[in-house]
């Protein structure tokens, strides 16, 4: 029996974990599995996931810039997928076809439940961010039924459109009110740069979670900023990477893997 192959695309591609994630998910289930990382070139993914999945490819994660790519180019898709407008994994049929999901909503929905036991029922809602990623996770966030859902952008017109799309409410940074959110989610690449949205202090102090997409070795600016203005934690989403790789996993192999010793490891540094 030859090994199962999977792999992640992207570009840059170097610096993923997902091969180490992975590899401790087959440990877990006690398999034998190969994850590369497969750089695609800019406009090349179809071609590029074409040559894997002829190649013997089972399944496949896929991450910045070919998440609308893999949409684009799979046989069929998820609801939340298509909801995203973005796949993050491709999964081999039978019959051969390429069916493509999106975990990303399911892994923020699982580390904020499962590592911060926070539950998201009855609460008010504030993600920050209007890009692909603030778009896969508002279906499921939606899905956990919070008192509200509003979405801020600094381009707020963005905002409004992902609001009207899913059904959930719009506000500009300036308008938000004081003391108005349990859980805010920064969904903005800013923190990749060290630069927090601009948004009032005020806004955070009764938040009991801070959420962050973004993760490094050291906490985020916005994480830094949400703890000074009052919100009681903050957490980056290196918890999140870890748990929609194993619902992308589960999709794939029908195992559901232990995120907790994994994003631990990742945390000491050891994978
Ligand atoms: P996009 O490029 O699609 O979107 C970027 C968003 O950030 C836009 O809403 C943009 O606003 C906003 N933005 C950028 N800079 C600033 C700033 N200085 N102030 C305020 N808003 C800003 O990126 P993605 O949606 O793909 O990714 C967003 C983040 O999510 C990244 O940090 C990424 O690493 C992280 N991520 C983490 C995952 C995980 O598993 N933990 C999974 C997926 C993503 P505007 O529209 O005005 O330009």
């Amino acid at each position: 029996m030859p090994v199962p192959r999977y792999a992640v695309f992207g570009n840059p591609i170097a610096h993923s974990r997902s091969p180490a994630i992975h590899q401790m998910f087959a440990a877990q289930e006690g398999a034998a599995i190969e994850y590369e990382r497969i750089l695609a070139e800019p406009g090349r993914f179809a071609e590029s996931a074409a040559a894997f999945f002829a190649a013997g490819g089972l399944g496949a994660n896929v991450t910045v810039p070919f998440k609308t790519d893999a949409c684009a180019w799979a046989d069929s898709l998820s609801a939340r997928a298509r909801a995203a407008g973005a796949a993050n994994t491709l999964i081999k049929q039978p019959n051969g076809q390429i069916h493509a999901d999106n975990t990303d909503g399911l892994g923020l929905v699982a580390d904020i439940r499962r590592h911060f036991q926070v539950a998201l029922a009855g609460k008010r809602i504030l993600l920050i961010g209007a890009g692909g990623a603030a778009r896969g996770v508002i279906l499921p966030l939606l899905e956990c039924r919070p008192a509200s859902l509003t979405i801020a952008n600094r381009t707020a017109a963005k905002a409004r459109e992902l609001a009207e799309t899913f059904g959930a409410s719009a506000a500009e940074f300036a308008e938000l009110p004081a003391a108005g959110f349990d859980i805010a989610i920064n969904a903005t690449s800013g923190s990749l740069s060290g630069q927090v949205p601009a948004i009032a202090a005020k806004v955070f102090t009764q938040c009991e979670l801070a959420y962050d997409m973004a993760y490094g070795r050291e906490p985020t600016a916005f994480m830094r900023f949400a703890q000074n203005a009052g919100a009681q934690r903050s957490a980056d989403g290196l918890g999140m990477l870890v748990e929609q790789a194993a619902e992308s996993y589960r999709l794939w192999r029908g195992f559901s893997p232990n995120t907790a010793p994994v994003l631990a490891a990742l945390r000491a540094g050891e994978i």
